[in-house]
């Protein structure tokens, strides 16, 4: 019998883990995959390609020639700490203490990641709104946690006390919520985050925010951060990143605030995984930060309303119909006049006809109607955007 002859085993210990048939490749990095080998424009992923501001690209040079080289505190430098810290009060009101509260991380996903680990078991439930974020699911499935889904209904992915009271059971320990939502664009109201807020405090639960698109409203919305919720504060960890802010998805900086009690341990998570965030990095959002003023976070905002009605008229006049989103960069559109048995099918169909790639919409539901929508992400220069509509609006299919 040779050394690789392992018929004799019942199950190789040249294995998968038992968790990785749970977790299944991300659809989105798929589609990425697809069209460039076709060489389509990809509106799947969300990697912006608009510029990033000057002050902090500029920094990053400046990073390394003052030594920012070598492993951080492992939460992160003082000064993005204080500077993440000063924001939180500036735009919220809240206070945030930098030297215990804030943990700088490998982006927001880092920052989830390492929150779970320091808070959840497996065998936990968690609460998670449908459509939902595809590692929001995948994160949790990866520690063991149990999903429990919401729907939201469309055209304002509304969801209902009822669905959510119904959602909790003995093992429930958490609710995500993700304002302003990916792929749904949903920005939560007061309203809403006070009927979380009520289910959280009745079942005695955390909330695990996740709020990277903070700085994307629309039609003059605010972002209500659900850490300023009476009740809120002390069951919530607030998770947010500069990845979407300052176009910089690859250069990995997100942070979780959190009361004292919990930042220890998610620190501690996070020194195990990443050690720390980019050094030189770090000083250079932290330079920026401090020299970018109000100004430039709504802009943003008035950038993308611009690209929203770009992408939302062209999928109109393709007959994809899209729920016009109300905050980030993402739009759902109804693909059901599309050829295809389901949405992976008529994503690669749309691919196939107009060069345009999408997600194709089971990434972020259970609930069947998944199958009839496609995600296009608007976080394009204007110039490939426009590209992408004029091919939408005229390509036939
Ligand atoms: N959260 C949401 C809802 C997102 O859409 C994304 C990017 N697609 C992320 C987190 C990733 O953030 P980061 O780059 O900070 O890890």
């Amino acid at each position: 019998m040779s050394d690789l002859d392992l018929s004799h085993a019942a199950v190789s210990n040249l294995r998968l883990s038992r968790r990785s048939a749970e977790v299944v490749q991300s659809e989105i990095r798929n589609m990425s995959v697809q069209c460039a080998r076709m060489g389509g424009i990809n509106l799947s992923q969300g990697v912006c390609d608009t510029p990033v501001p000057p002050p902090i690209a500029g920094a990053v040079a400046e990073g390394v020639a003052a030594g920012y080289n070598i492993y951080t505190r492992h939460d992160g430098i003082a000064a993005l700490r204080e500077a993440i810290a000063a924001k939180q009060h500036a735009f919220y009101g809240v206070a945030v203490d930098p030297d215990t509260q804030v943990i700088v991380s490998g982006g927001a996903t880092g920052a989830l990641y390492s929150t779970c680990l320091a808070l959840l078991d497996a065998g936990d439930e968690v609460v998670l709104f449908e459509p939902y974020y595809g590692y929001h699911l995948n994160t949790l499935l990866s520690v063991g946690v149990v999903p429990a889904f919401v729907p939201m209904e469309p055209p304002d992915w509304t969801f209902s006390a009822a669905d959510l009271e119904r959602a909790i059971t003995p093992r429930t320990r958490a609710i995500i919520v993700n304002t302003p939502g990916n792929p749904s664009g949903k920005v939560y109201t007061r309203a809403e985050l006070e009927v979380i807020r009520d289910v959280a405090v009745r079942h005695d639960l955390f909330v695990f925010t996740d709020e990277i698109y903070e700085h994307f409203l629309f039609d003059g919305r605010a972002h209500v951060a659900p850490a300023t919720i009476p009740g809120l504060a002390e069951r919530t960890i607030t998770i947010s990143g500069f990845s979407k802010t300052f176009s910089i998805t690859g250069w990995r900086l997100g942070y979780a605030i959190a009361p004292e009690a919990w930042a220890q341990t998610i620190g501690f998570y996070n020194d195990l995984v990443y050690v720390c965030a980019p050094a030189p990095l770090q000083y250079a959002v932290a330079r920026g930060m401090a020299q970018l003023d109000r100004t430039y976070y709504d802009g943003l905002s008035d950038e993308y309303a611009r690209k929203r009605a770009m992408i939302c008229g062209a999928l109109e006049r393709a007959g994809l119909t899209p729920f016009v989103p109300q905050g980030a960069y993402y739009v759902i559109a109804d693909g059901s006049r599309l050829a295809g048995r389901d949405s992976k099918e008529r994503a690669m169909y749309l691919l196939e006809k107009t060069g345009v790639a999408s997600v194709p919409g089971e990434a972020f539901f259970q609930r069947p109607e998944g199958r009839n929508y496609l995600r296009f992400c608007f976080a394009k220069s204007d110039e490939v955007l426009a590209q992408a509509c004029e091919k939408l609006q005229t390509s036939n299919f």
